[in-house]
């Protein structure tokens, strides 16, 4: 008797869970929808969110957006015309995340992150000091290799993360980066169908390939030239490091670093240079590595 209402009490326990389990899952999908979907709608009813969705400094309309959509190619640089580089820090948010933005607040510079979304569950309160500064950008949900991945996953990675910055943020998330740098036709198609812009860069730190501080400010320096897009990861601390060296830097060389949109609102890519890929970029090296990384 005694086991039969132990089963009969655990059967109850495991409905429980069931329900309530669905209930929440089903609660969580229809307002992350209502979100993302209609942000005036958002808006009206959770004035707890209203600070934080008046567009940043660093989070400008594009002009050229749908432009550079249509081309459909990624982006390597800017236009390379003007004053503007773009600092770029992938696979945050993390333990350093308020190093960088004080260092980038110190020297007034701007940013994009290109932020994992599993990691903004274990660190969500740096999401909203970082749009003070910078850009977010779609760096999947949990940094998978995507050509790996049959395309529902592809687009689950993409979507969920997508979602979770524009529910935290009440901003559009229109940037995507590809960890490793890998990518194709199916990835870009999903990115595409999403309207995210898939930016790479020009210019590597390598810091994720075991530079040191002194190598990383050497490879970013040789590439400090107007429209260059830097990689870098906000997870080592010699980048953290390098950092201290390369914002001063700027300066002396003319330049400052504005955030993706900020480059792409005042130096957009030419079509001519989307065409020809990183080769677009003038007279910079493009990365070695096909798999990178970012
Ligand atoms: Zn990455």
């Amino acid at each position: 008797v005694l086991a039969a209402a132990l089963l009969l009490t655990g059967a109850i326990a495991a409905v429980l869970v069931l329900v309530l389990t669905k209930d929440g899952a089903r609660h969580q999908s229809r307002s992350l929808a209502a979100r993302s979907g209609h942000p005036r709608h958002h808006r009206r009813h959770h004035h707890q969110h209203s600070n934080n969705e008046r567009p940043s400094a660093a989070n400008p309309p594009i002009p050229a957006f749908a432009r550079l959509l249509r081309v459909d190619r990624p982006i390597y640089c800017g236009g390379n015309r003007g004053h503007a580089i773009a600092l770029t820090f992938d696979d945050g948010p993390g333990p350093y995340t308020h190093l960088v933005l004080r260092k980038l607040a110190k020297y007034h510079q701007h940013a994009t992150f290109f932020d994992v979304g599993r990691s903004m569950n274990y660190f969500p309160g740096y999401l909203r000091p970082e749009l003070r500064l910078a850009a977010i950008g779609d760096h999947t949900y949990s940094h998978p290799p995507l050509t790996a991945l049959p395309a529902a996953q592809i687009s689950y990675q993409l979507r969920a993360t997508k979602r979770q910055i524009e529910a935290r943020s009440g901003q559009h998330v229109n940037l995507f980066r590809p960890p490793y740098e890998l990518y194709n036709s199916t990835v870009e198609r999903i990115a595409h169908r999403l309207r995210m812009l898939t930016i790479l860069w020009n210019v590597d730190s390598q810091d994720s390939l075991g530079a040191n501080y002194v190598q990383i400010i050497a490879n970013v320096s040789a590439g400090l030239h107007a429209g260059a897009i830097i990689l870098m990861h906000e997870n080592h601390g010699q980048t953290i490091r390098a950092l201290t060296t390369i914002l001063p830097l700027l300066k002396r060389h003319h330049l400052h670093s504005v955030s993706i949109p900020q480059l792409l609102a005042s130096d957009p890519p030419s079509t001519a240079q989307l065409r020809r890929g990183g080769l677009g970029c003038g007279t910079r090296k493009i990365s070695g590595r096909r798999r990178g990384g970012a």
